[in-house]
């Protein structure tokens, strides 16, 4: 029996709306055998959707208490969602070596201090092409993958959310992204809530994914559920989708350790 697992979830502890039994009990519902928590932890802050680094032990704690009482029912994993900073490196290094993670998901949410993921209001977007924004955003993407602190790149172009479509073709960046990726030894993962975001379409988009198989980028999935109803959201689709690509393979994870999962 394949193992079907969702590994990009929030909780209460950051921006979700349930709590970790919650999310536990839908994924048993919907016939889940591996689940893993990966709250935002963001090191400048506070923000009201992230922990900063002493709400951990919180997390800790919460998956600790899941994992004891549905021990057998279901496997639950220690994730995390990161805010990258290129200027906070070390710091963010130093919290998470403190922990022992399944596995450590990098996101790019910021461009320099504008949180563009929720500028929903579009307050700053007219200030630069489309074109100018993906040059930034992807640069930062490289840098995040390429620090050494990260298994998994989120929602590889979240970029894209609110429509943000590029002028002009951006193969080129998609190819030397994937190139970078490769040499960095990072995963990444198709990230479905895409489908409910305005951009209309999985993280990432059928160009750039090609670009990251070619690179024989591994690949996971993640629903980035905020409510305990998302979670596997077009899962299906999505696997169809990389199958017919020639993905043979998902990756699981355990201590930050690669599995194989067939697909
Ligand atoms: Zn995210
Ligand atoms: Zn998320």
């Amino acid at each position: 029996m394949p193992i079907r697992f969702d590994y990009h979830m929030h909780t209460r502890l950051s921006d979700g709306k349930n709590s970790h039994e919650e999310m536990v009990e839908e994924a048993i519902k919907k016939g889940f055998n591996e689940i893993g928590f990966s709250d935002h932890f963001c090191i400048k802050g506070p923000n009201s959707w992230a922990m900063e680094a002493d709400g951990i032990p919180k997390m800790v704690s919460e998956i600790d208490a899941v994992q004891k009482k549905y021990d057998g029912k279901i496997r639950i994993l220690f994730g995390i969602e990161v805010d990258y900073f290129p200027d906070k490196e070390d710091e963010i290094a130093q919290v998470l070596k403190q922990y022992s993670f399944d596995y450590v998901i990098g996101s790019v949410h910021f461009l320099d201090d504008w949180n563009y993921d929720s500028d929903s209001a579009h307050k700053r977007y007219t200030e630069f092409s489309n074109d100018y924004l993906y040059q930034w955003y992807f640069a930062e993407l490289q840098k995040a993958a390429s620090s050494g602190l990260f298994d998994t790149m989120a929602h590889p172009d979240l970029i894209k959310k609110f429509q943000v479509w590029p002028e002009s073709a951006q193969n080129g960046l998609f190819r030397t992204t994937a190139e970078i990726f490769a040499d960095a030894g990072v995963a990444f993962e198709v990230n479905t809530s895409g489908i409910d975001r305005p951009c209309g379409e999985f993280f990432p988009g059928k160009e750039f994914l090609t670009e990251l198989f070619n690179a024989d980028i591994p690949v996971t999935l993640g629903s980035d559920s905020h409510k305990a109803e998302q979670i596997g959201r077009y899962f299906n689709d999505a696997k169809t989708m990389l199958k017919e690509l020639g993905y043979p393979n998902l990756v699981r994870y355990r201590k930050r350790e690669r599995i194989n999962e067939p697909l």
